[in-house]
This record gives structure tokens, sequence and C-alpha cells, in this order.
């Protein structure tokens, strides 16, 4: 990590679990436990482009899948890649978590894959917006929904990338830069099975030009298709609220001495 000229960090749900948000594939996640909700999910986006208003309303309308994300706090694991990046060796983070954590934590080179739930986005030129900028509640009494682009007057959506949506143009292409780039990337607590997120470890890992072979290390509580496909080199076991600290901390020791 210390001789790595351009490390990145690759995060996904387990880095959350600890700020108390659900994940959707796991023993208690989302998805597991609410199989329709994740049936409604697939067909979100469509619904999105072919009725915009009663897809708003029916957001509105229900409590909020993943509780009170605004209300979230970031925990150590998420402090330790800001830290990590305060001290320039890691140079950016990459994540599919929507609960805007590493944001709140601080971490400034962020590329959130999949959005950001607190965010919305256009779906014409891509403009994202704060949640708050919107005053969702008077338009769905006014019947003015759905919200409108303040730049184009285009349909906004959230910014958390739906089923069968593509993930946002420049997000896309700004991962794949990072990942051409790094000679290090830790993944830390995803196991990246989602396409086309799954690919930026093995495009990393399957360059043939620029730096020398990219270094893959997984912070996992355990073994994952990337330990068994033998993409990482080396698995560290165990929560990142634990590991990324200690690493931070050993780093430390080390340039210190
Ligand atoms: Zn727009």
């Amino acid at each position: 990590m210390i001789r790595a000229k351009y490390a990145i960090a690759l995060t996904g749900a387990g880095i959350s679990t600890e700020s108390g948000i659900p994940d959707f594939r796991g023993p208690s996640g989302i998805w597991t436990k609410n199989p329709q909700a994740e049936r409604r999910a697939y067909q979100s986006y469509e619904e999105l482009l072919s009725d915009p208003k009663k897809w708003w309303e029916q957001r509105l309308s229900g409590p909020s899948l993943l509780g009170d994300l605004e209300k979230a706090k970031p925990n150590a694991g998420h402090y330790a890649l800001v830290e990590l990046e305060t001290m320039e060796l890691l140079k950016c983070v990459i994540t599919q978590n929507v609960d805007g954590l590493h944001e709140k934590a601080g971490s400034v080179n962020l590329i959130e894959y999949h959005g950001s739930a607190l965010k919305l986005r256009c779906v014409d030129c891509g403009l994202r917006s704060k949640r708050g900028e919107f005053d969702l509640e008077r338009l769905r009494t006014e019947g003015a929904l759905p919200p409108r682009c303040p730049k184009c007057r285009g349909v906004v959506k959230t910014d958390g990338v739906s089923f069968g949506e593509p993930i946002p143009n420049d997000v896309a292409q700004r991962s794949l830069q990072e990942a051409r780039k790094c000679d290090l990337i830790l993944i830390c607590g995803t196991s990246a099975v989602v396409y086309p997120f799954a690919d930026l470890p093995r495009i990393a890992r399957q360059r043939k030009d620029g730096p020398p072979k990219t270094v893959i290390i997984e912070v996992n509580t355990d073994a994952t298709p990337l330990t068994e496909e033998k993409v990482s080199d080396y698995l560290v076991r165990g929560n990142t609220g634990e590991i990324l600290p200690r690493l931070v901390e050993t780093i430390r020791r080390i340039r210190e001495s």
C-alpha cells in the first residue's frame, strides 16, 4: 500500500452495514426479506420513462426501502478511507453504495457508481441536485410531479441508478480511467458481482499497457468470487470498520519509524 503510486478503493454494502444500512442480498437484506420489492424494482426504470408522474407518486407514498438515510452516520471504515486520502495514499474511492456516507465522512475524489439516494438527477442532461433543492411534497400536493430539471426541463429522477438504467456516462468514464490508471485496489466490503461495477477490478487486472500489474487486496468478511477466481491477490478477512483503521495505524507507524 505504501509503495503504491496510484491506489484506489472500491467499496460496497459491507462498509455501510456497521452504520446500520441494510444490504440488499445478505441474509437480512432488503431483497431477501421482500422479494416482491425486488420484482417491482426491476420494472422501475421503464415505469419512470413511460409515466414519470406515477413513478414519483409511488415513491413518495411509501416508506423508503433504505430507511432514513439522511440521519445515517459514517463509521470507522469510511473515516479510515478519508485518512488514507489525506495521507495521499489513496487517490479515489469508487462506491456502489447510494447512502452518501463516503461524502459525509469527507472523501474528496469520490465516484458514486450507482448514484446517491440523497441526490436527484436529470434523465436528459445528467445534472445532479441535492434532494432538498426540490419541494417534492409541494409538487405532489399540487399534482405537479415529476420534478423538472432547472437547466433543461427534463424529467428528474433519484440519482440512484435503477435496474435497467445505464450507468451515467460521466461516472462510467471516470471509473474506467481510474481502473486503468491504478496500481493497487483496496476492495472493501463487496464481492463485486454486480456488473458493470464488477468489471473494474477485472479490467485493472487484465490491463496490458501502463504501470505494472495491479495489486488487489480484499477486505471482506468471507471469501468472494474475486478470491476464488484469483482476481484478488490477498484477502484480509474481517469487518472494514476494524481492518481499515488498523491499516491506517500500521501505515502511520511505518512512516514515523
Ligand atoms: Zn437537465
